[in-house]
């Protein structure tokens, strides 16, 4: 089979970035790590990339194609052959590029450690001095969090971190939640604390992209969402996250709405927000924003009260599912459409 690809080179003497073109003659099943590989061997030796495994285990060979971050092993270069035009293969993103695809990882490294990864037992051992036994449903919570393979692919698709380099970052975030979630950790509350602070959990701006893109399915922000959940239970609720959080909340189950003009003065608080009444004014003129009065009220709050009901009785393992609350949205349905064919039946 015959591929074209253009890869960004990133020369570090002459500070040039440039794109390449290659043309080689692949097998049908070849990824795209074997292309590099090829290239490498048998066309342009001066071509710099990362690999270990071959076989998605490893985590280094994570670049970019066509902007999407990807395993190079686990990418089926038919597949790019088949979506038509020349795929550009790209170093990852939001982290600094040392030669072609090579990227410094010491920055992503530096926010793992700083996350504390590994376990703080609670005190005091099993009477018979072993080890503490977990039943295994007990390590549910965190297991999706262990299959992390440290790719840096969701580091590179971060919305936030792009903006805000000191953002904690989803692949830290998820490993926080690896111990936090553990039942043998002793010092939960005080990771919660650390995690709730500037460039913490809060600062993630929701764009699922790191669920979307990771090749193992660690799904970092629903890590993220279960740590915020706890560390608002344990009452670290100052962040302005926290808060906004904590509104949506009240606001959905007291209106079924989100009123977002209080959202603001709930969020920023009072002093905060009248800074901002020249730019809420202009969001009125324009038909932007509503007005706060009279309040926006849902005409049946029943859906919105369940689907706060049902979250609530979600223990940490309810966490398992992408939100919590779509896990809910699923119940409703179901409850719906039993009720509804029972009504079916009823009638004829
Ligand atoms: S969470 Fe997923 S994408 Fe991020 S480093 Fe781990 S395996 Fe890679
Ligand atoms: S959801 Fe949050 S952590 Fe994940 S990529 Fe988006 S901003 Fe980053």
């Amino acid at each position: 089979m015959r591929v074209e690809l253009q890869i960004e080179r990133f020369d570090p003497v002459s500070g040039e970035t440039r794109l390449q073109p290659y043309e080689l003659e692949v097998r049908e099943e070849a990824t795209l790590l074997d292309c590099l590989e090829q290239i490498k061997d048998d066309i342009d030796g001066t071509l710099a990339f990362r690999r270990s495994c071959r076989e998605g285990t490893c985590g280094s060979c994570a670049v970019r194609v066509d902007g999407r971050t990807a395993l190079a092993c686990r990418t089926p270069v038919a597949e790019l052959a088949a979506a038509g035009g020349t795929p550009t293969v790209a170093p990852i993103g939001n982290l600094p590029v040392l030669r072609d695809l090579v990227v410094e990882t010491a920055p992503m490294w530096e926010k793992f450690r700083a996350v504390d990864p590994f376990l703080k037992p609670k005190p005091g051992r099993p009477a018979d001095g072993r080890e503490t036994l977990v039943p295994p449903a007990a390590m549910e919570v965190v297991r999706k969090e262990a299959l992390c393979i440290n790719c840096g692919a969701c580091v590179s698709e971060c919305d936030a971190m792009s903006v805000s380099p000191e953002f904690l970052g989803p692949l830290a975030l998820a490993k926080a939640w690896r111990f936090v979630g553990d039942p043998r950790e002793g010092e939960t509350v005080r990771r919660l604390e650390a995690l709730s602070g500037e460039h913490g959990i809060w600062e993630c701006t929701r764009c699922y992209l790191c669920n979307e893109r990771c090749p193992r399915g660690v799904d970092p922000r629903d890590a993220i969402a279960k740590l915020g959940a706890e560390a608002i239970l344990a009452g670290h609720t100052r962040d302005r996250g926290a808060r906004h959080a904590n509104w949506f909340l009240t606001s959905a189950r007291t209106t079924g709405w989100l009123r977002e003009s209080e959202l603001v003065v709930k969020t920023l608080g009072i002093v905060a927000s009248l800074k901002r009444i020249p730019l809420a004014l202009r969001l009125f003129r324009h038909g932007k924003a509503p007005l706060p009065w009279p309040r926006h009220k849902a005409r049946d709050l029943g859906p919105a009260r369940e689907l706060h009901r049902l979250v609530g009785e979600q223990d940490r393992r309810g966490a398992l599912g992408i939100v919590q609350g779509e896990r809910a949205l699923d119940r409703i349905e179901f409850v719906r459409s039993v009720a509804e064919t029972d009504s079916e039946d009823v009638s004829r």
